[in-house]
């Protein structure tokens, strides 16, 4: 389907609302907010449903799964912390704003998806809007183990464990943010491996996500 790849004066007005908004939630992290400034969202939509984009709201993005809510996304990359050149590994591309986000605020990327539509559409549409992640079509809770150790690791679908490959991946100082849960709610938890290779855990509290699925179909 055709996408609108056209920021008007509409776009960037609904954008600032969409971003004021956030803020009148109590979110204040000027870098996540800046960056989601300059990514149009609605440039992960079909042409049709530009209004949908800037409500902070979840919406279909094909293959049964959901783009994440702003105010999602805001949280997970405010929590992740990413500092420039860090090394993230995201599980869930769905369509990639997210993806986007992140390499915004300077993160290298390597993401994962197991919806092969998906990761079809994603690894065509990112480069086109100017985003080189390195794209994998495959199981998330393995991880990447010829690529690790990640600085930073974000689930983005609702996980009903911390799968160990992906804690064995994160580097000594690192941290993991995935929503563990069941199918319907997760609690966002943060985990830092300490240097002795435990975790410091801490909660975000409730969020709803997609479910990270185990094996293909
Ligand atoms: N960050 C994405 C979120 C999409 S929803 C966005 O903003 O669009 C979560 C995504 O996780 C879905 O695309 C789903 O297919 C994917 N997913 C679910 N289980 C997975 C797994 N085991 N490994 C990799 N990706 C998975």
């Amino acid at each position: 389907m055709s996408k609108n790849f056209n920021d008007s004066f509409r776009t960037q007005g609904l954008r600032k609302r969409l971003l004021e908004t956030l803020r009148s939630k109590g979110f204040e992290d000027e870098l996540v907010l800046e960056a989601m400034m300059k990514m149009p969202r609605h440039y992960f939509f079909d042409g049709a449903f530009v209004e949908k984009a800037y409500t902070d709201l979840a919406f279909p993005i094909g293959a049964g799964q959901t783009i994440s809510h702003p105010m999602t996304v805001a949280t997970q990359s405010s929590i992740l912390e990413v500092k420039k050149h860090e090394k993230v590994l995201e599980i869930g591309t769905g369509c990639g704003y997210q993806t986007a986000i992140l390499m915004l605020l300077g993160a290298r990327v390597w993401t994962i998806e197991r919806q092969r539509e998906l990761f079809e559409k994603t690894s065509r549409l990112l480069p086109e809007l100017g985003f080189q992640p390195k794209f994998f079509y495959g199981d998330g809770y393995k991880g990447l183990p010829s690529y690790a150790p990640f600085d930073k690791i974000l689930v983005t679908c609702g996980a009903p464990f911390v799968p160990e490959d992906l804690k064995s991946q994160v580097k000594v100082g690192g941290l993991l943010v995935i929503p563990v849960g069941g199918d319907d709610v997760q609690r966002m938890i943060r985990l830092r491996k300490m240097k002795d290779g435990t975790f410091k855990r801490e909660d975000w509290g409730e969020f709803r996500f997609v479910p990270m699925l185990e094996d293909k179909e």
